[in-house]
């Protein structure tokens, strides 16, 4: 099974990828996950996205997508992915749906959840005390990626519902297992 986990950062998507992956078994494929490690490890694609992911902006495509590309031909997603974070524009929902198609699979099925921007700046704002993120420090930078959102990754939505993909609508607002639970339902797992 192969899924997307859409939504605002600090919707809660990774916190709950983390829950679903073992029900669905497959592996959570966060592509901000995956640049963080990049950072720490200090491996060149890290260097090269530093700066972006400190100031909020989007690391360009190509580089992107070649991540991903690589990540989805390891053999521990051969039977499906649960994607966090990824795709964040139109052209990454095309290049996922080309990448998959080459392999005979394709997004089963989209989770959109929903968190207004105040609660989202309130959470990823006690995330960075918490974590020291760069990216969660600093209240302008939270709401310039909110904005992106908006523009840039929230399109995805009507792309995937006008291609017949079923997209569910959940409630972002609530306990972490009531959410969870609602996904679950969605899953029907
Ligand atoms: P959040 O959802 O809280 O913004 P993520 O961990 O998903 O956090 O992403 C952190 C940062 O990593 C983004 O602000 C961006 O710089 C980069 N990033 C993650 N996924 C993508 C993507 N699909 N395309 C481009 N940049 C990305």
């Amino acid at each position: 099974m192969n899924v997307v986990l859409f939504g605002p950062p600090g919707c809660g998507k990774g916190t709950q990828a983390a829950r679903l992956k073992d029900a669905l078994g497959v592996p959570h494929v966060s592509t901000g996950d995956m640049f963080r490690d990049h950072l720490s490890r200090k491996t060149e694609l890290g260097k090269q996205v530093e700066a972006l992911l400190a100031a909020g902006k989007l690391v360009p495509d190509d580089v992107t997508n070649s991540m991903v590309e690589e990540r989805l031909g390891r053999p521990d997603a051969a039977e499906g992915v649960l994607l966090d974070g990824y795709p964040r524009n139109v052209a990454q929902a095309e290049t996922l749906d080309r990448l998959l198609g080459a392999r005979g699979r394709a997004v089963d099925v989209v989770l959109a959840i929903h968190v207004e921007e105040d609660e989202t700046v309130r959470r990823i704002l006690k995330r960075g005390q918490d974590s020291g993120r760069a990216d969660d420090l600093d209240e302008g930078t939270i709401r310039d990626r909110f904005a992106t959102y908006l523009e840039q990754t929230e399109p995805c939505l009507a792309f995937y519902r006008e291609s017949g993909k079923t997209v569910h609508e959940i409630d972002g607002i609530g306990t972490i297992d009531e959410i969870t639970q609602r996904l679950r339902e969605a899953l029907g797992r």
